[in-house]
């Protein structure tokens, strides 16, 4: 069976620099904490621990400490907290999101924010939390409740770094109907582009596609997606041990595509099980 590895599979800029910033900082004299997990892969945020690079889910007193912000960045408020509790911050957040947390401020004077990103997910929080207003978060076209949007008449529309065309266009497509004076800024990063680009051909030349990343990780859950909507012999895994041998019957070509936070090591050791399992 042939093994395909994508073009733009694994770390994007962002995630690389982030990674790279914590290594530095790692044995020094001053304790380094990171607030949450630095980038949503669980080898990588193993990998950094076993560096000494602390996990706290919340802001405890740190005078003296080092505190590291993810590469998808944070709300405002966290910065203000870290540095009225002590910390000295590293800034890991990645130099497209701060983008991206500009222009939404650029266009908070004059409009309301519509963000199309996942709810919850850190790099949503840490925009809404560059804002004035709370913005409204649409994470697909079934969150839109028009009775809610009566109070909109224009509305300026950004999205996470990370978001499929098709999800946006399905959504604009929609508030377009209830929100006349609606503008799309999109903020969609490049590398997310380029990798989207990629999985709309790697399912169709090739009989299995496997998608690594953690289950945590939005941009391999958008590669997922896409890549299973087309092929449905798609299989997302963390690791090597998550394969399984049947997947691969009668198969003569794998496609691999692994997420921007996903590890060199994953993919590799991917390759490697498969060549194992398969006699390839
Ligand atoms: S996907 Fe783009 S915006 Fe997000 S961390 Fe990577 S380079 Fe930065």
């Amino acid at each position: 069976m042939k093994i395909n590895i994508a073009r733009s599979s694994g770390f994007c800029f962002g995630v690389r620099r982030a990674i790279n910033l914590c290594e530095s900082l790692a044995g020094g004299d001053k304790p380094v904490y990171v607030l949450g997990d630095i980038v949503h892969n669980s080898f990588v945020v193993e990998k950094l621990s076993g560096l000494g690079i602390r996990k706290m889910n919340r802001i405890a007193p740190g005078k003296g400490s080092i505190l590291i912000i993810r590469a998808h960045g944070a709300p405002k408020r966290t910065f203000d907290k870290a540095r009225a509790s002590g910390y000295k911050i590293v800034d890991a957040t990645c130099p497209k999101v701060k983008d991206i947390y500009a222009i939404a401020r650029r266009l908070e004077k004059k409009h309301p924010i519509i963000i199309i990103g996942d709810k919850g997910h850190d790099e949503v929080k840490g925009i809404a939390g560059q804002l004035v207003k709370r913005p409204l978060v649409i994470g697909s076209p079934s969150d839109i409740i028009p009775s809610r949007l009566g109070r909109f008449r224009n509305a300026a529309v950004i999205t996470q770094s990370t978001q499929s065309s098709e999800n946006i266009m399905e959504i604009m497509a929609k508030l377009k109907n209830i929100v006349p004076g609606i503008k799309l800024h999109d903020t969609t990063c490049k590398t997310t582009v380029v990798k989207q680009q990629e999985i709309r051909t790697l399912p169709r030349e090739n009989d299995v596609v496997l998608i690594l990343g953690s289950p945590t990780s939005a941009n391999t859950k958008r590669l997922y997606q896409i890549s299973r909507s087309m092929n449905k012999k798609t299989h997302w895994i963390g690791s090597a041990a998550e394969l399984e041998k049947n997947w691969f019957k009668g198969a003569r070509s794998c496609g691999i595509m692994a997420g921007a936070s996903t590890p060199d090591e994953v993919t590799k050791g991917v390759v490697e099980e498969l060549s194992k399992i398969t006699g390839s």
